[in-house]
């Protein structure tokens, strides 16, 4: 095996001493529980940098229930080991105390980004986001930090918190994947029956129906949110926590498709909270 497992700051700090300087660092923060999602990012951070650490870390503070904490998959050897053939330098798994030795009093906070949609429905959940992501940054330094756009709300607040704070990191996003059947790749998505897996599909199919609407001209928020809508009741027990359509700068919502946007979802299936989203832009118009 040639992937490094560290679990201290100090040995990854004292390891990437001698690479910066050398080697373009790139980083993939993770919750572990990989899966072909968090591939792409590695895959894409293996393309453009010498040398790639991803780190793994269930991060208390960004989890607004504690069930959901507790109950998150861990699975660090098997994670360890799907790393190796990706060709992934460095594993950086802290443990909590080394992360957090002290509850922190100190954390970084992005406004109005996140007012809507996730931040809405998790309170707390961005800034605890925020805050590791930028001990992630301090601690590691990389020159590039690769993210997905399955949180494509998270990708906006992070990319604001870097050019808020002048964080010298480029930020880069990469496109979901998906199975075969439209479901987003999710660590979450092990906590899914036989069943709520089957129906957590009307998800993908909602967004998928409310593009097409945009693709054919239609360009009100209100339209495109109702036509998603009518896909989600063919699934009466998958339970909506949001549906907006938002530009896809800054994912704040929008009435009317006028450039790049996305719509985002968020719903209860059984215990089970699924987030997924989709681009769309206005129509082109058929002209004269
Ligand atoms: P997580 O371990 O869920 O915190 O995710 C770590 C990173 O992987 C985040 O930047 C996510 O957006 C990204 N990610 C998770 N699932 C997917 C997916 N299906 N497609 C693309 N990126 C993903």
């Amino acid at each position: 095996m040639s992937v490094t497992v560290l679990r201290t700051i100090r040995e990854i700090r004292d390891h990437l001493a001698n690479v910066r300087h050398k080697a373009t660092v790139g980083c993939v923060a993770t919750m572990g529980a990989l899966h072909e999602g968090h591939a792409a990012l590695i895959h894409r951070a293996r393309r453009e940098c010498d040398f790639v650490v991803v780190t793994i870390f269930v991060n208390r503070i960004q989890f607004n229930q504690s069930a959901d904490f507790e109950c998150y998959p861990r699975s660090l050897e098997r994670d360890v080991d799907y790393c190796d053939p990706l060709g992934v330098d460095i594993v950086f798994a802290p443990d909590e105390t080394e992360m957090y030795p002290t509850p922190t009093d100190t954390h970084v906070e992005v406004s109005r980004l996140t007012d809507h949609l996730c931040g809405a429905s998790r309170p707390g959940h961005f800034r605890g986001v925020t805050t590791v992501v930028m001990k992630l940054f301090e601690i590691i330094q990389p020159h590039r930090a690769y993210f997905g756009e399955k949180d494509a709300q998270q990708l906006a607040v992070i990319r604001r918190m870097v050019r808020d704070l002048n964080v010298p990191v480029t930020i880069v996003g990469v496109p979901i994947v998906r199975e075969p059947d439209g479901l987003a790749l999710s660590s979450r998505n092990q906590h899914l029956s036989q069943e709520e897996r089957r129906m957590a599909t009307v998800l993908y199919r909602a967004l998928e129906a409310a593009r097409t609407a945009a693709g054919e001209g239609e360009c009100r928020a209100g339209t495109l949110k109702k036509t998603a809508k009518a896909t989600l009741a063919e699934e009466p027990d998958v339970r909506l926590d949001y549906l907006e359509v938002v530009d896809a700068d800054e994912m704040q919502p929008i009435e009317t498709l006028t450039g790049p946007a996305r719509i985002a979802v968020a719903a209860w299936v059984g215990e089970t909270r699924l987030i997924d989203n989709i681009a769309v832009s206005p129509a082109e118009s058929g002209g004269e």
